[in-house]
């Protein structure tokens, strides 16, 4: 089959890999029908996060038909649709039973290896061998409309990540919202909140098109400005104060730094960005009663709470994609991404 490699920074190939098999009766094979690439890969892509000392399998979003199910598989049937949450877990670890399916104690990385010692695939490529069938994927009723792809590909990760976000800050009926990054995730972000009822959601932006999303969304409000003035403009809408809940889906120094500026006293900070080189200031935090929650998103926890939504057309979170590239195309999907010419891409073996 064909999939997706890192050879390096900026060296993304497809080549031939083996056709993957089931090695546990636990395990699944599905045939990817979408994948796409995550702002979190473009990490390594440009070398910021770790090392690719070696040719690594690579991407960890994807949604297929199930090719073939070991003995003990009883979730998931051949032929069924499913999705795969960007981690691999379990479901009857204790931390999968509290929900963070993430930490789970026989967990997995896609493209990385499992508990017994086998490669796991990366969701860039043809064919995905899914460890932990029961406890990662989840299945639709029916195959659904090729028009709900997209839209059912975004609960493997940004959709997910951008409804913890909004968790982790306390959105809910008539808070004040600000998210921080435009990113699929941000605009995730901005989505969520819409759907768990907030008042108002502003949006830091400053690309058009990236706008134009967030207010299809349900963004009321976009801020352009950055650092200090995007401070100031967010205080300027809620009462010189801030707002009450801040969702930060960027990661660097500059997105936190802002995310808890822009939180009223008393109010709570979201993060779902992957941290690179942020910080928290404790005393300011402690100043001020602001909360920081948030981490990686336990996807699979939410996925059953949001399918019926993006089934029934109520949320289109598929929007995020505004690029489609067969797969073969890997390596021009993940510099659109780099060069921030494509908000995301989504790939079609
Ligand atoms: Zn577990």
């Amino acid at each position: 089959m064909r999939a997706t490699l890192i050879h390096g920074p900026r060296d993304i190939r497809v080549a031939d890999v083996p056709d993957p098999v089931i090695h546990k009766p636990s395990d699944a094979i599905v045939r990817v029908l979408a994948s796409c690439v995550c702002g979190s890969d473009l990490h390594p892509y440009r070398g910021t996060v770790g090392e690719t000392t070696e040719p690594r399998r690579i991407g960890h979003e994807f949604v297929g038909l199930v090719e073939d199910v070991g003995d003990e598989v009883s979730t998931v049937r051949r032929g069924q649709f499913v999705i795969a949450p960007f981690a691999v877990s379990d479901g009857t670890c204790a931390n999968c039973v509290n929900g963070i399916t993430t930490s789970c104690l026989q967990g997995a990385s896609w493209g990385g290896e499992d508990a017994d010692g086998f490669m796991v695939d990366g969701g860039q490529g043809e064919f995905v061998r899914v460890p932990w069938a029961d406890g990662t994927l989840v299945a639709t009723t029916e195959v659904p409309d090729d028009s709900l792809i997209a839209g059912l590909l975004t609960l493997s990760d940004v959709m997910c990540t951008g409804h913890h976000a909004a968790i982790s800050a306390g959105v809910g009926k008539g808070k004040t919202v600000v998210v921080v990054g435009d990113g699929a995730v941000g605009l995730s972000a901005v989505l969520a909140s819409h759907r768990l009822g907030a008042e108002r959601v502003v949006v830091m932006s400053r690309h058009a098109s990236r706008q134009a999303v967030a207010s299809d969304f349900g963004a009321t409000d976009i801020v352009a400005e950055r650092g200090e003035e995007g401070v100031a403009a967010i205080k300027e809408l809620f009462d010189g104060i801030g707002a009450d809940c801040v969702l930060e889906c960027v990661g660097t120094a500059e997105s936190m730094r802002q995310a808890i500026d822009s939180t009223r006293p008393g109010g709570r900070v979201g993060y779902v960005g992957v941290p690179v080189g942020s910080e928290i200031p404790i005393r300011k935090l402690f100043g001020n009663n602001i909360a920081v929650g948030g981490g990686v998103a336990p996807a699979r926890s939410y996925i059953e709470e949001l399918l019926g939504d993006v089934l029934e057309g109520s949320i289109e979170p598929g929007k995020v994609f505004d690029s489609v590239m067969p797969l073969e195309q890997a390596p021009a999907a993940y510099k659109a991404m780099d060069e921030r010419t494509a908000i995301k891409v989504l790939l079609r073996p």
